[in-house]
């Protein structure tokens, strides 16, 4: 926001004003014909994604300066970046695990429908039958790291598989 990308970091007020405003979350300009959503496996299941929608246009430089989007990320951060570095991904629910796979779901205006919770809050933007437009990978889901049990087991395999010894 701001013309700087802040993908992935929660400003909970401004994401809600975005989603009530169909404004892009990249360029904060009012969503056009075509609007972008970054869809998670985890989202199709909820029903909802709780990013506000982007331009096209702005969905694929997201995807361009994002490390978790454009795969360079494995791994969420266990941390929230420092301010000045905020194009990184940061949420706590989600600090120190794989990253997941991102999907871009393109639909259109009439598609656009908010998700609202039990008590009104917004949630985000409804994905249950919504119109997709096109449907297009953004990124695979990261390979979980091994734990230090596993690991140790696996260097112990190995080690017996090793022709030296
Ligand atoms: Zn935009």
């Amino acid at each position: 926001m701001n013309g700087h990308p802040t993908f992935g970091i929660n400003f909970p007020i401004r994401c809600i004003e975005a989603i009530k405003q169909r404004r892009c979350q990249f360029c904060w300009q009012p969503l056009g014909r075509r609007i972008g959503l970054v869809v998670r496996p985890a989202d199709v299941t909820a029903g909802y994604v709780d990013e506000p929608g982007m331009h096209p246009e702005c969905l694929d430089y997201s995807v361009a300066v994002c490390p978790m989007l454009n795969g360079s990320m494995q791994q969420y951060r266990t941390r929230p970046p420092a301010a000045a570095e905020r194009v990184v991904s940061w949420t706590p629910e989600r600090a120190g695990h794989a990253a997941e796979a991102f999907d871009a779901w393109y639909i259109t205006p009439s598609g656009y429908e908010i998700a609202y919770g039990p008590t009104g809050r917004v949630l985000g933007i409804s994905l249950a039958d919504v119109p997709v437009l096109m449907k297009k990978p953004i990124r695979a889901a990261a390979k979980p790291r091994l734990s230090d049990e596993d690991a140790d087991q696996l260097r112990a395999v190995l080690d017996l598989l090793d022709p030296t010894d």
